[in-house]
C-alpha cells in the first residue's frame, strides 16, 4: 500500500514550483513566427479544486496563446450541441499516432477516424460548431470559452495574424477533408476561426479554471455556472486521455493516469475528475510539442497528490 501524502495542496505546489523552475531543455515553438518571441522563462502553476479553492505559484499574470488546448473546449461544445454520436460519425475518436498536423493521417483513412484533438479533427470540430455564419460561430466559441474560464478572454492579435499568414498547411488539411466530404462548413472560414480560437490568450489561472470546470462535471467551480453536461465532460475527457499530448499521449497517460491537453503556446492542462484541474505554462517545448516544464510539474503534482486514478492507495 502506498503512503498517502497528506500535505496541503499549496505546500505541494510550492515545492514542485521550486523544483522545476530552473529546469533546462526545450525551445519555444517557432513555426508560428510570433511564438518564437514569447518570453520563454514564463512559468506558472495553478490548481483549482471542484470546491473552487485556488492554489498557485509563479507567473500568474503572463498570458500565452491557448493554441491546441482550445480544441478541448470546442470539442466539448460540439458534443454538447450535437451529442457524442455525431463526433464518432463525422470526425472519429481514435488516436492517429502521427504528428498533430499530419496530412498522411487524413489520407490513410480517407478522411475518416481522425481525432478532434489534432489539427484535422479539430478544424472539422470547429466547422461543426453551431452558427449560420462566421460571426455566429465565433461568438459561440468565445461564449463557451469565457464560461469555462469564468471570465472574458481576448485574442492575441499578433499571434492570430502571425499564424493566419503562415497556416497554409492547416488550410490544405481543411481542403483535403472537404474533398473527402468531412468538412462541415466553408474550409477557409473554418480554418480561420480555428486559427483565431488557438490565438486566444490565457494566463495560468484562467486555464486552470477551464480545466477545473471539466473536473467538476461541467460546472465552473468559481462562477457555479453550468457550462456543459456531465455526459459531455465524460466524452471530452476520454478523447483527452486518448490524444491530449500529441504523439506522446500514451507516455503521458502511462505516467499520470490523467486526461491532459497541451498546446504549442506552452500550456498544459490536466484533469482529475471530481477533484481538481491543473494548468501549467512554460513556453519551451520538447520534440513532440509539449511544454517541458509543464509536463514535469504536472507529473510531480499528480504524484504528490496521489492523483492517478488507476493507483489505489
Ligand atoms: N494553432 C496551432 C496549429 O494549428 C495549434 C497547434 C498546437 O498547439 O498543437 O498549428
Amino acid at each position: 500500500v502506498m503512503e498517502v501524502d497528506t500535505r496541503p495542496y499549496q505546500e505541494v505546489i510550492d515545492e514542485v514550483y521550486e523544483k522545476i523552475k530552473d529546469m533546462p531543455g526545450g525551445k519555444n515553438a517557432d513555426y508560428i513566427p510570433e511564438l518564437a518571441l514569447v518570453d520563454s522563462t514564463i512559468f506558472g502553476i495553478a490548481l483549482i479544486t471542484v470546491d473552487g479553492d485556488i492554489y498557485t505559484a509563479g507567473d500568474l499574470d503572463d498570458r500565452v496563446s491557448i493554441q491546441s488546448i482550445s480544441k478541448v473546449f470546442t470539442l466539448a461544445q460540439v458534443i454538447e450541441e450535437q451529442g457524442a454520436r455525431s463526433i464518432m460519425d463525422k470526425i472519429g475518436v481514435d488516436a492517429t499516432g502521427l504528428k498533430f498536423n499530419s496530412i498522411i493521417a487524413i489520407e490513410l483513412k480517407q478522411g475518416k477516424e481522425i481525432n478532434p484533438l489534432v489539427n484535422p479533427g479539430a478544424i472539422a470540430a470547429t466547422s461543426l460548431i453551431a452558427g449560420n455564419n462566421y460571426e455566429e460561430k465565433w461568438k459561440n466559441i468565445t461564449t463557451t470559452y469565457n464560461k469555462f474560464a469564468g471570465t472574458e478572454l481576448f485574442v492575441n492579435e499578433p499571434v492570430y495574424k502571425s499564424e493566419a499568414a503562415t497556416n497554409q498547411r492547416n488550410q490544405a488539411i481543411a481542403y483535403l477533408l472537404d474533398a473527402y466530404g468531412r468538412m462541415y462548413y466553408d474550409p477557409a472560414e473554418a480554418t480561420d476561426i480555428y486559427t483565431k480560437q488557438c490565438a486566444i490568450n490565457v494566463n495560468t489561472k484562467e486555464l486552470a479554471a477551464m480545466a477545473s470546470t471539466l473536473a467538476n462535471g461541467g460546472i465552473n467551480p468559481l462562477t457555479k455556472e453550468k457550462v456543459v453536461s456531465p455526459e459531455t465532460v465524460a466524452f471530452t475527457l476520454s478523447v483527452m486521455a486518448t490524444a491530449g499530448l500529441y504523439d506522446n499521449s500514451g507516455q503521458w497517460l502511462y505516467a499520470t493516469g490523467l486526461p491532459g491537453k497541451s498546446g504549442v503556446g506552452g500550456g498544459i492542462i490536466a484533469v482529475d475528475p471530481g477533484k481538481y484541474g491543473i494548468a501549467v505554462i512554460g513556453p519551451k517545448l520538447d520534440e513532440a510539442g509539449n511544454s517541458v516544464k509543464a509536463q514535469y510539474a504536472i507529473y510531480e503534482i499528480v504524484k504528490a497528490l496521489d492523483g492517478n486514478p488507476y493507483e489505489i492507495t
